[in-house]
């Protein structure tokens, strides 16, 4: 045969280990076309045929005719195929048959059609039962083939034939088979006006045709839609000559998997379905047995098997499915395409596949995508009952699922879980904030009607692990009715509610969970260590407690770049404290309450220091306004109005009465851009001289138990350097002083968020200040865009739906605006002060595209919350292989510091340069890009 491919031609021909197409030729001979071809050059038993490309099938779709040339060419490769198989199409004794398959280049399983057994008519069907000696398989073919081209190319409901056959059930065998045959033939002739065609050879062109049109039918355009895959690419068509699994009980057929699919155990998965050919199985007519069974009846086929999909993987390195026929004892393949499988069996058989040799670690690290990681990680709703309704929408903030019931206040959350450790918890909201704490650590997930993706529910939500859907409009809470209304259902508390996360549904009632893997997986384990070693910028942790550190620590985090200090105040026991501070009209007063909270934070200081050994942890001070830890103004009236009321004691009312003029003094008409921040320590200086104590002393004290400690002092929200100058000398003085009194010193890093634009602008003059800086992208892109972070959801949504944004920018940072403001900010910082440490913090170290674009700047560290590691850790790796080799992490000084602790005291006073607490290694904060 001639194996040369040529410009102008339509078909190519597979036959007797040799193929005029390979693999590679998906675009023109469809996935099935190529990988047969494929298959057949490996020496695989695959029987012969010929593929019509999808080049044919647009000249058709266009011209609604042929091309010209192709009638030839399918004539001579029908010449071909008769010879290869000894057979005649049409002949009398020994018909050739023939399976007319189609196959486009992108898979779309079982969205076109395929018309078995082309070539049977009245003339051969009792040669075909002499050759064979079996009449009843004949015309079991026969029947099967006037079905399929009824319905395929006629387009004769598949009902009808089902209809017709109810007759056919009296007699023998073989006398009810030749009563079908005979009504399936009227029903033809019937129905499309002419009788079934006698000529094989227009059974063939027809098949053909029909098989080019499949291409757009509804099936397969719907399929297209939703899956976005080209509209004009077309189908390829297969002729392949016809082996037969309805042969008897030593013939069958089967579809498999070389590994288990869902799971991506390392053990061949197939079901076997004897006497019967392959549409019987796809269509479950019947139910097919498990391997095992061939295993049992046909040991020889069994091991055969075993044999040629072991090559077939390790050809394609990769997992694959396949569909085989057995006939009379003789193995034939059908079909091989890459397996779809489940993320857990991705992760698995990437590692695995990687740890045979079989593929290297990077296409390992490839084959398994971030939210691949996210479902693998987060349980899921069991949601097979397809009647299933979701009764509310809202965004998807924190992926996983929860399933629980219904509490509607923190504390009522608390209640009820306290209850019954049986019944989870869903916390409904209008949206929470800072004192709903305690009842989200008491509840499975949380359910918002407020909020975006940076909403305090999302936030939280995704800090824990937990569920989170927000913005869910159609919600209306009663907490004094205790009821919720949720689009036309009402719902009491107690009530079970069903989250799914990953898409925003709401459900009502107590839905099944589905299993995820914990993180201790020992494939994602492995996996995530080959991340770590491909990818350039190191992935941090943000950690608020002690806990989360630990969380942190044991997802190998490289440090902790983001500690907010003030989520340790709102604990219960320390509100008391921190409104005596707040409350303090002397600075005097105000140090003693905070002497109180010293032990506190210090204690908490001392645990995440413990957690992290050896490694960074950035200790954030002071940051949101104070009037988040006194109560509103109205609790606060209706509080004093109510102990006036009922006749309390003048001092009780007196504090009260102090407390509503406090509130009333400290409110803001745009807290956001209050007194908070840097701003605060300025103006209440004594707050950061306790907080630095608190983190030096409780650094000493680890250091002490011989632990590396490595603190980093973090100021944020500052807009011009002076404020920098101003609290960089209170942090040195205050440390100095804490050093002489205690006798002993540690190093110890202080450096900045920068959240303001004016800072961004300012990189240089701050950089040379400070000995890191970290962008704390959620308050730099609120500030940027002037969008509220509280209240964006009231119009984002409907900019997303206008196309004006591409994406929230809340959770996907804008690459055009803040993105930009970022890149100048991280060249100019890098030219003032090129030891000076980059790293970002926000919600956005959490988002894929994000982190590449980070990666992109080269920043040396992206920190996100502990949850979100695994997730963050693959997608470095991703853009680190995607970019090419560049120096990667552990190539880079890793950004232990190596500490040099001869360089003393000094470190930490005023008149020192701030660059004397630097990394000693020369390479530390060199960029990716350099
Ligand atoms: P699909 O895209 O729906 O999988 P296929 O072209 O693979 O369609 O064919 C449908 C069924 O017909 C499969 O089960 C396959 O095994 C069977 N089949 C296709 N070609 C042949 C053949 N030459 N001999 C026997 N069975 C075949
Ligand atoms: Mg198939
Ligand atoms: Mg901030």
């Amino acid at each position: 045969m001639d194996m040369k491919r040529s410009g102008s031609r339509h078909i190519y021909r597979f036959g007797q280990a040799q193929a005029e197409g390979d693999g590679s030729m998906g675009e023109e001979l469809g996935g099935k076309g190529a990988s047969l071809a494929e298959m057949t050059r490996l020496g695989l038993p695959v029987p012969a045929g010929f593929t019509i490309s999808t080049r044919a099938c647009r000249f058709y779709l266009e011209h609604r005719t042929m091309p010209p040339s192709l009638e030839e060419e399918l004539e001579s490769a029908l010449g071909w195929l008769e010879l290869e198989q000894a057979q005649r199409l049409g002949g009398e004794k020994d018909p050739l048959l023939l399976s007319v398959r189609s196959g486009a280049s992108i898979s779309m399983p079982g969205m076109m059609d395929t018309i078995l057994n082309i070539g049977i008519n009245d003339g051969n069907i009792d040669g075909l039962a002499a050759k064979h000696q079996n009449i009843t398989f004949a015309l079991d073919s026969y029947r099967r083939l006037l079905q399929m081209f009824g319905s395929v190319v006629l387009q004769i409901p598949k009902h009808a034939f089902d209809h017709a056959s109810e007759g056919a059930s009296l007699g023998g065998e073989e006398a009810s088979l030749r009563q079908r045959v005979a009504s399936f033939q009227l029903l033809i002739e019937h129905i499309s006006g002419k009788p079934f065609p006698m000529d094989p050879r227009a059974q063939l062109r027809q098949a053909v045709v029909a098989v080019f049109e499949s291409w757009n039918n509804e099936r397969a355009r719907h399929y297209r839609r939703i899956h976005k895959t080209p509209e004009n690419a077309g189908t390829a068509v297969t002729v392949q000559a016809m082996v037969f699994g309805n042969y008897g009980v030593n013939s069958g057929t089967g579809v498999g998997f070389t590994r288990n699919p869902s799971t991506g155990e390392k053990a061949m998965f197939a079901e076997f379905l004897a006497n019967a050919q392959g549409e019987d199985i796809v269509a479950g007519i019947r139910t097919p047995m498990p391997i095992a069974e061939l295993e049992r009846t046909m040991p020889r086929v069994y091991k055969k098997l075993r044999t040629v999909t072991s090559r077939l993987e390790a050809h394609y390195r990769d997992v694959q499915d396949f569909e085989f026929t057995v006939q009379n004892g003789e193995l034939f393949l059908l079909q091989t395409r890459a397996a779809k499988r489940s993320p857990l069996a991705k992760l698995r058989s990437a590692v695995e596949m990687a740890e045979e040799g079989l593929i290297s670690r990077t296409e390992a690290l490839l084959r398994v995508t971030p939210s691949d990681l996210d479902e693998v990680l987060s349980l899921q709703l069991d949601l097979s009952n397809a009647e299933l309704q979701a009764i509310a929408k809202g965004l998807p903030a924190s992926p996983g699922s929860a399933v629980g019931r219904v509490a509607l206040t923190a504390d009522r959350a608390v209640e009820l879980a306290g209850k019954d450790k049986q019944s989870p918890i869903i916390l409904v909201r209008q949206e929470t904030n800072a004192d709903d704490i305690h009842g989200m650590v008491a509840a499975v997930g949380f359910l918002t009607a407020h909020g975006g993706a940076t909403s305090h529910a999302a936030v939280v939500g995704r800090g824990m692990g937990k569920c989170c859907i927000t913005g869910a409009g159609e919600i209306v809470t009663d907490e004094v009715a205790g009821e919720v209304r949720i689009g036309v259902h009402i719902l009491k508390e107690g009530d079970w509610l069903s989250l799914d996360g990953s898409t925003g549904r709401v459900f009502l009632g107590q839905l099944k969970l589905r299993p995820s893997e914990s993180f201790d997986n020992p494939f994602l384990t492995k996996l995530l260590s080959w991340a770590r070693e491909r990818s350039v910028t190191a992935l941090w942790a943000n950690a608020d407690t002690p806990q989360d550190a630990a969380r942190a620590s044991h997802a190998r985090a490289m440090g902790i770049g983001l500690c907010r200090t003030e989520h340790m105040f709102f604990a219960k026991d320390r509100l008391a404290h921190i409104r005596s501070m707040i409350l303090a009209s002397t600075p005097g007063a105000r140090e003693d309450a905070l002497v109180s909270l010293l032990p506190q934070q210090q204690a908490d200081f001392e645990e995440l220091f413990r957690a992290m050994p050896g490694l960074p942890v950035t200790i954030r001070l002071i940051d949101p306004p104070l009037h988040e830890f006194l109560p509103t103004e109205v609790a606060a009236g209706e509080e004093l109005a109510q102990a006036r009321l009922q006749g309390a004691d003048a001092e009780h009312i007196y504090r009260l009465e102090e407390l509503l003029l406090r509130v009333q003094q400290l409110s803001e008409s745009n807290p956001m851009m209050g007194l908070r921040g840097c701003r605060l320590g300025i103006v209440h200086p004594e707050i950061i001289v306790m907080q630095v104590r608190a983190i030096l002393r409780a650094a000493l004290r680890v250091k002490a138990e011989g632990t590396a400690v490595l603190p980093e002092i973090m100021v944020p929200l500052v807009a011009c350097v002076e404020e920098v100058r101003f609290l960089r000398k209170l942090i040195e003085a205050t440390a100095a002083d804490l050093f002489s009194q205690e006798g002993r010193q540690i190093a110890y890093r202080v450096g900045v968020m920068i959240e303001v634009p004016r800072a961004a602008a300012c990189a240089d003059e701050i950089a040379s200040e400070v000995d890191f800086m970290s962008f704390g992208t959620n308050d730099l892109t609120q500030l940027t865009f002037g969008f509220s972070r509280d209240d964006a959801h009231k119009y984002l949504g409907t900019y997303l739906e206008l196309g004006i944004l591409k994406h929230d920018p809340f959770v996907t940072i804008d690459r055009d605006g803040v993105g930009s403001l970022i890149r100048m900010a991280v060249r100019k910082a890098r030219e003032a002060n090129p030891e000076i440490k980059i790293g970002i913090c926000g919600e956005h170290g959490g988002d894929q595209a994000s982190i590449a674009f980070f990666e992109e700047l080269g920043v040396d560290y992206v920190s996100c919350s502990p949850a979100r590691l695994p997730m963050a850790q693959l997608s470095a790796a991703h853009t680190s292989i995607a970019r090419g080799p560049v120096k990667t992490q552990q190539e880079k000084a890793p950004h232990r510091m190596q500490l040099v602790e001869g360089a003393g005291l000094s470190h930490g006073l005023p008149s020192q340069s701030p660059s004397i607490f630097r990394s000693s290694s020369p390479s530390a904060g060199s960029t990716s890009l350099a």
